[in-house]
């Protein structure tokens, strides 16, 4: 057997000390308690034997942390910078370093986790709010969402409302601009596949004449530049019955006229333009907005305001029970991890330029284009475009097509050569400068160009290209958080302010089960914003952008070794998109070999609620399989139904380690059951911070997985998103792995359609994962599994007795998480998990998962980034609890009001007077360590149920909260 020395927690040049948490002696003091001599054993005493596999990772020696910068300084270096002037959804942003810094840069915002706790989340909630906030007053509309993927999947998710929603067409086809971005209409093509939708894309006004539809998608502008009047042919379209979306750029939307206002039903973009660097593809926040009737069956996350339990305002997620754990299949989408960071920094964008900043800069970038465009028609070149903002394409054919671009890269500019068109497209962007447009002028012309700053004054400054009747003529950004900020200082003290408000891994562990908010180390954090990461656009050509590509293909290697796979696709953006993708890989593998009616995933009843709401959009029909009492899958149903669907059997999805935190013995057998009767087997690999370095499901039967980069291997959580989520197969279904339009990916699946905008998705934050890997190396990865394993079940040591362990596998070992029953609380005193929840907040904590994947119950995760002295805090914390709870069974505390009911305590609950029939002191300060710094949350416990009945998801007006304080 291999073993793992652990002396690689004592050297301190090493990383692997850094990212685990237990020191040499804390591991050997761990292992006592749960009866262990030593990590390989406690390991090989709790995975199922057949599994386990003691070949070394394949995967290079540990760098430490300066060695790892300096590598990915190298690799860095190998992409190449241009001023990007492609377009098509991607553009040259200044980030404000003042959000740059303390957004991005910041632990406090980063390592938050998605703000389900509302009571420790209300910095974060804000931001959100203020995002949707911004997107409703640009857009013309009244309900914005709080961030989707991408602007591609977006528009894709548009389709599917506008499905949904359309009462009077019973029609299955859904037109679509042919000006629409090359990259959305290849990701809706593969959408409607399997949905049964006819797609027609071509000239909406004549699509719309040739018959019936349920909704049109329209591009404005469109992907060549042109602004066309949104009014009429909605009008044309909502006569026929058909609803429509508008895929906008949020930008020009400050000059047009806004689609809300046009009559759209739904308007999407993305909002990656208001200061988030382009990443070479992502992670950008994909904005979403509806109108009011149309919100309860909108995709993702909202955030609405409603009162705590004193009535004062306060912010949460609304409509939650629109998600997928609680709507499976039936839910409105699959998105669970969205884009919060990125929509955080450019609402910040908005609130830090305001109204007046943004039209600045939305008019700069519409002179210089108007600029470009009449130097160009004084030059004699045809600009055909009638009305525009910020984009031209020029007809000028092919030779001339491809020696303007290849001479614009020369001097530094990236055009857009249009394929098969003869065409060139060119796009301004806040980083455009006149030199710019005197450069390409004078490549345009071949050295004759005219002169700029007489054109300026010939042009005047009422000069405009958008006709007056597409003009904005409303007022946006009105309230006072978009006009408050505005110097640097009032801006840095607004976001520590919500900085402060919101509990983050900087203040405490955040026990997440099935999240794994492990350790998002500062060298693995820092390259992300290196400008030749972040400043490089995703379409660029492949010579500038060795360094990505490098990377990229080491990490797709480093992911084959973790995982026993084949082959990796990194373009999904969430775990739910990875699902999506790698059922439609098995879909394709099946049509392939003849066999395309294999449309049945069975599905056990514990699964992660993407997994049915992936199944229904890949078009498959869900047939659930039952668990037994130990909470493993029932192995004979799980025979019953494959035999009995065995025409038909296309997947199982099956959760590994289950949801219920236990390796369950028999998965060898499950996978070859599936296999027996023509099924392919979809490992959902959100878990694999319990198997990485101790058995790889690429070997033991799975054919496909998707993991989550966003927990197992370190990119942060941003408050919920952004997230990577690959794409691992076996070698038979490579081919059937995500393409892209516009780029060669390489490989067979080049020319397959894309699952998500950008080649390879959220490529800016990949360095993430590559450096963690890099810096743990063969020895590190295995330890972090076995320290994971180990801590958890510490954890389920100390609390047992105390708590019921819900579900235990060979030897009562837990896997990497573990299961705490409530439900005996709410029988004896009425206490529920929600009370626990809250009341850990008092204690400094935040919440572990709560009632997933069982209702009354905690899912606790310590991952193996935690220290021993935290984990003992935290279970000394549920400990003290749970006497807590013991005094409120014995009568002794009175079972309405108490400090777990009333939890959590604020600071207001001393003013005017502390008037709860309990101390003060044990509400505030439970525990003794709370007094050398206690985590305050800004309000009390937050009314769900309030909010969902009176709907507010804009910013309330400021004498919203004054109003209360003089009450
Ligand atoms: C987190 C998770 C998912 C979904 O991943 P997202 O990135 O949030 O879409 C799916 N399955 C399991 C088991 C998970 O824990």
């Amino acid at each position: 057997m291999a073993k793992t020395p652990l002396y690689a927690l004592e050297t301190h040049a090493e990383f692997i000390g850094r990212h685990i948490g237990p020191r040499k002696e804390d591991v050997q003091y761990m292992l006592e308690k749960v009866g262990a001599a030593s990590l390989d054993e406690l390991a090989a005493g709790t995975l199922p034997p057949d599994i386990q596999d003691d070949t070394p990772l394949d995967l290079p020696r540990a760098l430490n942390e300066a060695e790892t910068l300096q590598v990915l300084r190298e690799i860095a270096d190998r992409n190449q910078l241009r001023h990007n002037m492609i377009g098509l959804g991607y553009h040259e942003t200044i980030t404000p370093t003042v959000i740059l810094r303390n957004v991005l840069e910041n632990p406090g915002w980063y390592t938050a986790y998605t703000p389900y706790q509302a009571e420790i989340s209300q910095g974060r909630l804000e931001a959100l709010l203020n995002y949707q906030h911004m997107v409703c007053d640009l857009t013309g509309m009244e309900l914005a969402n709080a961030s989707l993927l991408d602007e591609a999947t977006a528009a894709a998710e548009a389709m599917a409302q506008l499905k949904r929603i359309n009462r009077r067409s019973k029609s299955d086809r859904f037109v679509v601009d042919a000006a629409c971005l090359p990259q959305t209409i290849d990701v809706l093509r593969v959408r409607a596949q399997y949905f049964g939708f006819e797609l027609a894309v071509g000239d909406p006004v004549e699509e719309l004449a040739k018959g019936d539809c349920f909704g049109v998608l329209l591009q404005y502008p469109g992907a060549d530049g042109e602004v066309r009047e949104l009014g009429p042919v909605i009008e044309q379209a909502h006569e026929a019955g058909a609803l429509v979306a508008v895929a906008a750029d949020l930008l020009s939307l400050v000059l047009l006229q806004p689609p809300g206002e046009a009559g759209a039903d739904i308007v999407v973009g993305s909002s990656q333009r208001f200061g988030v660097p382009m990443g070479f593809g992502g992670p950008h926040a994909a904005f979403y907005a509806v109108r009011d009737d149309y919100k309860r069956t909108m995709p993702g996350r909202v955030i609405g305001v409603s009162v705590d339990r004193h009535g004062r305002p306060a912010l949460r997620m609304a409509l939650q029970t629109r998600e997928q754990h609680i709507r499976r299949d039936k839910a409105t989408s699959n998105i669970c991890t969205a884009q919060a960071l990125l929509a955080v920094m450019a609402g910040m964008y908005g609130v830090y330029h305001g109204p007046r900043g943004l039209w600045k800069i939305a008019s700069r970038v519409h002179r210089l284009t108007c600029l470009l465009a009449e130097g160009l028609k004084a030059m004699g070149v045809n600009v055909e475009q009638a009305a525009w903002f910020d984009t031209l394409t020029l007809h000028v054919g092919a030779e001339a097509a491809a020696r303007i671009v290849s001479t614009a890269d020369q001097a530094g500019i990236n055009l857009h050569h249009v394929p098969g068109q003869g065409a060139i497209s060119i796009s301004v962007s806040e980083k455009t400068t006149r030199e710019h447009i005197a450069t390409l002028w004078s490549i345009i012309g071949e050295g004759d160009a005219p002169d700029l700053e007489a054109l300026d004054t010939k042009l005047g400054d009422a000069y405009s290209a958008i006709p007056a009747g597409l003009q904005r003529q409303s007022d946006y950004l009105q309230h006072e958080v978009f006009n408050r900020y505005h110097s640097e200082t009032e801006m840095l003290r607004y976001l520590k302010r919500l900085e402060n408000r919101d509990l983050s891994l900087a203040h405490a562990m955040i026990p997440l089960g099935s999240c794994t908010m492990k350790l998002n180390a500062t060298t693995e954090m820092i390259p992300v914003t290196w400008p030749e990461f972040g400043d490089i656009h995703p379409f660029a050509p492949a010579g500038q952008v060795q360094g990505y590509r490098q990377l990229i293909h080491e990490l797709e290697e480093m992911l084959v070794a973790c995982t026993g796979y084949d082959a990796v696709s990194l373009q999904p953006n969430a775990g739910s998109q990875g699902e999506y993708a790698g059922l439609l890989a098995v879909r394709a593998y099946h049509a392939s070999i003849g066999e395309p009616d294999r449309d049945i995933c069975l599905i056990p009843s514990s699964a992660h609620g993407t997994n049915p709401a992936s199944a229904a959009m890949a078009g498959m029909k869900i047939v659930v399989v039952a668990c037994d009492d130990a909470g493993n899958v029932d192995v004979d149903d799980l025979r019953e139904k494959a035999s009995k669907h065995a025409d038909r059997l296309g997947a199982l999805m099956i959760t590994y380690p289950s949801t219920h935190g236990v390796y369950e013995e028999r998965v060898r057998e499950i996978c070859d059951i599936v296999h027996e009767f023509g099924g392919q087997v979809y490992l959902d690999g959100a878990n694999l911070n319990a198997l990485v370095g101790l058995a790889a499901p690429g070997k033991f039967g799975a054919d496909v997985s998707h993991l989550n980069l966003h927990k197992t291997f370190c990119i942060p959580h941003g408050g919920g998103g952004p997230g990577i989520g690959p794409l691992c197969v076996r070698e038979h279904l490579a081919p059937f792995m995500p393409g892209h339009p516009l780029v060669d990916m390489g490989g067979d699946h080049a020319g397959n359609h894309a699952v998500a905008a950008a080649p390879w998705g959220s490529a800016g934050i990949l360095p993430i994962s590559w450096a963690y890997i890099t810096m743990m190396g063969r020895m590190g990865m295995r330890l972090a599994t076995q320290v994971a394993i180990l801590n958890a079940n510490y954890i389920a040591k100390r609390l047992d007795g105390a708590y019921g362990v819900l579900y235990t596998g060979r030897n009562g070992r837990v896997a990497h998480e573990c299961i705490i029953d409530l439900r005996p609380f709410k029988q004896s005193c009425e206490i529920t998990e929600e009370d626990v929840a809250k009341r850990l907040i008092d204690y400094g904590f935040h919440a572990p998962t709560m009632s997933f994947p069982v209702p009354g119950t905690l899912m606790i995760e310590p991952t193996e980034s935690e220290s021993l002295a935290e984990i003992d805090r935290f279970c000394d914390a549920m400990l003290a609890i749970r006497e807590e709870i013991a005094a409120i069974e014995r009568g002794d505390v009175d079972q309405e009001n108490n400090a777990l009911r009333n939890a959590p305590h604020n600071a207001r609950d001393l003013i005017p007077e502390w008037t709860h029939g309990y101390p003060a002191e044990s509400a505030l300060y439970p525990a003794p360590g709370l007094w050398h710094g206690k985590f305050w949350p800004a309000v009390s416990r937050v009314d769900n149920v309030h909010g969902d009945r009176n709907l507010v998801c804009a910013c309330p007006p400021p004498e919203a909260w004054l109003d209360f304080e003089e009450d």
